[in-house]
This record gives C-alpha cells, sequence and structure tokens, in this order.
C-alpha cells in the first residue's frame, strides 16, 4: 500500500510541482490549498505524512499544525522562509517533526520524506512484543506504543516516541546529537544537530522533567543526552 501525503501550499505552481514529483515518487498525493482544507482532508483521508506551509491564507501554518495534533499523529514537515523560527515551529506548543527552509531542492525534500516515513508508524506488530520498560513514575510499552506517566497516557508524537525509545533502550549510554539524528531521523537526514535539542526540550516538558534537574533524560554537557538510570 502507497504511504498518502498532504502537501499543503497556497503557492499553486509549488504545489503542483511537489504533487507531480512526490507521484512519481510513489506516493498517493492529496493537497490542499489553505489550512482550513488541510483539517478536513487530515481527517478523512489519515494521511501518514503532512508537508505544510507555514505562510497560508485562513489559517497559517502554526494554527492549522496546532490543531492537527489535536487529532492526528501524522508526520508533520513544516515548509518556512525563515530558520529563526524553527524552535517554534517545531516547539511544543506547535508540535511539527522537521522542518525545511525555502528555497529546497526536491531531492532534499524526498530524503526528508524518506527519513521519516522509515520510523516505525503505530502499531503494535511486533511478533515477540518486549517487556514494558519502567523507570519510577514512566512506563514505555513498546508494543503498544504508549507511554505513561503515572497512569496516565502521554500524547507524544512518532518523532518524540522514537527518540524516547531510543534512549531509555540504552539507560546510562551516552548518545550524541548526530548519533540520536542517525538513529531517529535517518542516515541521509542533513538538517542541523539543534532539532535534536529542540525535540528533547518537548520531550522534557512533557515528561514534566525539570530542565535544571531533569531525571529521565539527562543533558551530557558538550556530548549529548543520556537517559537516567536511577529506577
Ligand atoms: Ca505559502
Amino acid at each position: 500500500m502507497p504511504r498518502t501525503l498532504l502537501i499543503v501550499e497556497d503557492e499553486d505552481r509549488l504545489r503542483n510541482l511537489l504533487h507531480c514529483y512526490l507521484e512519481r515518487e510513489g506516493f498517493r498525493v492529496l493537497q490542499a490549498k489553505d489550512g482550513v482544507e488541510a483539517l478536513r482532508l487530515a481527517r478523512h483521508e489519515q494521511p501518514d505524512l503532512i508537508i505544510l506551509d507555514l505562510m497560508l491564507p485562513e489559517l497559517d501554518g502554526l494554527e492549522t499544525c496546532r490543531q492537527l495534533r489535536t487529532f492526528s499523529d501524522a508526520y508533520v514537515l513544516m515548509l518556512t522562509a525563515k530558520t529563526e523560527e524553527i524552535d517554534r515551529v517545531i516547539g511544543l506548543e506547535v508540535g511539527a517533526d522537521d522542518y525545511l527552509t525555502k528555497p529546497f531542492s526536491p531531492r532534499e525534500l524526498m530524503a526528508r520524506v524518506r527519513a521519516m516515513l522509515r520510523r516505525p508508524r503505530s502499531t503494535g506488530e511486533a511478533p515477540s512484543p518486549p517487556p514494558p520498560l519502567r523507570f519510577g513514575p514512566l512506563t514505555i510499552d513498546m508494543a503498544r506504543h504508549e507511554v505513561l506517566l503515572a497512569d496516565v497516557p502521554l500524547r507524544l508524537t512518532n518523532l518524540e516516541y522514537a527518540l524516547l525509545t531510543v534512549l531509555a533502550s540504552a539507560p546510562g549510554r551516552v548518545f550524541t546529537r548526530a548519533q540520536l539524528l542517525e538513529r531517529v531521523w535517518g542516515h541521509d537526514y542533513f538538517g542541523d544537530d539543534h532539532v535534536v535539542d529542540v525535540h528533547i526540550a518537548n520531550l522534557r516538558k512533557k515528561l514534566r522533567d525539570d530542565p535544571a534537574q531533569p531525571t529521565f533524560i539527562i543533558t551530557v554537557r558538550g556530548v549529548g543526552y543520556r537517559f537516567g538510570d536511577a529506577r
């Protein structure tokens, strides 16, 4: 079954160009010209990944993404014109998984799309499900793709989930940003390290981890991150 992508862009030329390109790469492609149409399509068609332009009429990309996140865990790749917006775009409040700065080449877009789709989706179909990992109040149940904090399920994006499971599968082991990028984002990702920090900050907020004294995700200065091994 081909994966479904939704392109949300008001510029007709760019939207149609991306549509043709992605369709040729074997995806089922849907398109929307504004945020309202995007939300409607996302509800009905449940795309695997949404390419969302930041500047849109009616409802802008940030607000569209915020609303999307209330009902969809599709990957969201935000298209922006300014690199400075990255923190906000993939910040907790908006919740995009990644971003691409305009102008970009179709090849660059394809690399990002493929890296995202390579991550496992939320289906518990593993042949022998691993037992849940428990760390104090935190339970990570990979068989059910579920994370609980004090028995309350957390709503994590696919990317946050992938990041958490990589770290928590090897408590105490230090991962560099480059290693996390490779494992979570994929080999051919060529964005910058900073995305790791922003997603870690989001995860900490959801885990209610104090950034000054985190228990779960610990910063190893000058190196990267490790999962706290105190149970
Ligand atoms: Ca636009």
